[in-house]
C-alpha cells in the first residue's frame, strides 16, 4: 500500500477497516524494529517507541529535544502489564486503575530493576498508563510491547491534538504518524504519584482531583498547584514540572481571577499594549467575547464547558493566526474539575501571569 509522506514521515491514515489493519500492522512493525511512530490517544498524540529498546528511547529524547532529566510515561494495555514493570501496586492504586483505565490517568510507582534508567531519567519510579483511544490499544496489542510515549511535539511547544500538529513539529524526524483525527480530551493525562502517602497529584488532567478524591475517599496532595505558586522554592517532585511548556511562539500574558476585577485588568492591559503599538491576540471565553476588541480573537468555549476548553486549548495556542501578533492575552478560568488542568497548562504557557 502506498502511503502519503511529508519529508519522509509516513502518514498512516485508515479510511476503512482493511486500511486500518494495514496501517496498524505497518506501525507495529516499525515500533518492533526500534522506530518512532506518533499515535493518537484520547489526551494528545504520543510519540511512541519500544520502551525496552534503549536506542529507540534515546531517539525520542533526541527528536523532541527533550531534557534528559524529564522521564517518560510507559503506555501499557492493562494492569497485568503494569505488574511486569513495577515492584507492587498499592490497593488504592488498584482501585483507581480499575475505575479509570483505560483512561487519562498515569500512576507513578516504584519500578522494577529491568526498566531502563533512560525511561525514568534515573528515578527509582516509573510512570504507567493505559490509554483509552481504540487505535492506541490496537497498536499496542499488535506490537506486543510497552510503548514509551511522551507528547509528540518539540519540547516546549504546545502538545499536538491532531496528526497535522505532529507533522508541524516532527515531519522528517520520525518514521510515521498514525492519523486518528482529533484527540477528545485535549490535555495530557493526570499524573498521580504513589511514592508518598497520601498520593500526590503531579499534573492535573482529564481525571480530575475531585474524581480521584471521590474514589479514594481521602486526601490527595495537590503538588501541581503548590509547585505553580510563585512562593514555591522547593524541588519539583516531577522533573517535567520545572520546564516552561506549551509556549506559543508569541509571548503570552495570562489574566487570572474572576468577574469584574479580571475583566478590568484584561481590558486595561489590552488597551495599554494596543496604545504602545503592539498587535494583540486574545484568548477568551464566550461570556467575555463582547467586552473586548483586538485584531485576533479566539474563543475557547463557554466558562461553563471547561471540557471543551481543554479539548481546544492546544489547537488555539498553535493557531497560525497568532503567528503575526506581537503578544497574546489569555483569560483565566475557575480552577475546578478539568479547569484545573487548563489553568495548569495556561500558566506554563505564560510569560507573565497577572493575579487578582
Ligand atoms: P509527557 O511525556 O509530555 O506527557 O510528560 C510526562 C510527565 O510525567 C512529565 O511531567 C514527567 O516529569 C512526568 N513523569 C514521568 N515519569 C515520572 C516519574 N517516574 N516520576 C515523576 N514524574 C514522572
Ligand atoms: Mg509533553
Amino acid at each position: 500500500m502506498a502511503w502519503p509522506c511529508v519529508k519522509g514521515t509516513i502518514i498512516l491514515k485508515a479510511k476503512n477497516p482493511s486500511e486500518e489493519d494495514c496501517a496498524l500492522a505497518y506501525a507495529a512493525e516499525i515500533l518492533r524494529n526500534g522506530g518512532l511512530v506518533a499515535f493518537p490517544t484520547e489526551t494528545v498524540y504520543g510519540l511512541g517507541a519500544n520502551a525496552l529498546n534503549l536506542q529507540a528511547v534515546k531517539e525520542i529524547y533526541r527528536v523532541k529535544k527533550r531534557p534528559p532529566d524529564n522521564p517518560l510515561i510507559v503506555h501499557i494495555t492493562g494492569i497485568e502489564q503494569a505488574r511486569d514493570l513495577v515492584c507492587s501496586i498499592p490497593r488504592e492504586a488498584v482501585l483507581l486503575a480499575e475505575k479509570f483505565w483505560p483512561g487519562p490517568l498515569t500512576l507513578v510507582l516504584a519500578k522494577k530493576k529491568h526498566v531502563p534508567d533512560i525511561i525514568t531519567a534515573g528515578l527509582s519510579s516509573v510512570a504507567v498508563r493505559v490509554p483509552a483511544h481504540p487505535l492506541a490499544l490496537k497498536l499496542m496489542a499488535k506490537a506486543g510491547i510497552p510503548l514509551a510515549a511522551p507528547s509528540a511535539n518539540l519540547s516546549g511547544h504546545p502538545s499536538p491534538t491532531t496528526a497535522g500538529h505532529v507533522l508541524d513539529d516532527m515531519a522528517g524526524s520520525i518514521d510515521a504518524v498514525l492519523d486518528g483525527g482529533s484527540c477528545s480530551i485535549g490535555v495530557e493525562s493526570t499524573v498521580l504519584s504513589f511514592l508518598s502517602d497520601p498520593p500526590a497529584l503531579l499534573r492535573p488532567g482529564g481525571i480530575t482531583l475531585e474524581m480521584l478524591q471521590d474514589v479514594l475517599q481521602s486526601k490527595v496532595m495537590d503538588f501541581a498547584r503548590r509547585q505553580q505558586s510563585k512562593d514555591f522554592k522547593g524541588t519539583p517532585s516531577s522533573p517535567g514540572m520545572k520546564y516552561r511548556h506549551y509556549a506559543p511562539q508569541t509571548p503570552l500574558y495570562l489574566v487570572e481571577g474572576e468577574g469584574a476585577d479580571q475583566r478590568r485588568k484584561l481590558a486595561d492591559l489590552n488597551k495599554k499594549l494596543a496604545q504602545e503599538g503592539y498587535k494583540v491576540g486574545l484568548i477568551l471565553f464566550e461570556e467575555s467575547r463582547d467586552f473586548y476588541a483586538a485584531p485576533v480573537i479566539k474563543v475557547l468555549s463557554s466558562k461553563k464547558d471547561p471540557c471543551l476548553a481543554a479539548e481546544r486549548l492546544f489547537a488555539v495556542l498553535r493557531s497560525k493566526d497568532f503567528l503575526d501578533v506581537d503578544v497574546i492575552i489569555a483569560e483565566g478560568l475557575e480552577e475546578k474539575e478539568i479547569g484545573h488542568a487548563v489553568m495548569n497548562r495556561l500558566r506554563k504557557a505564560a510569560t507573565k501571569i497577572i493575579v487578582p
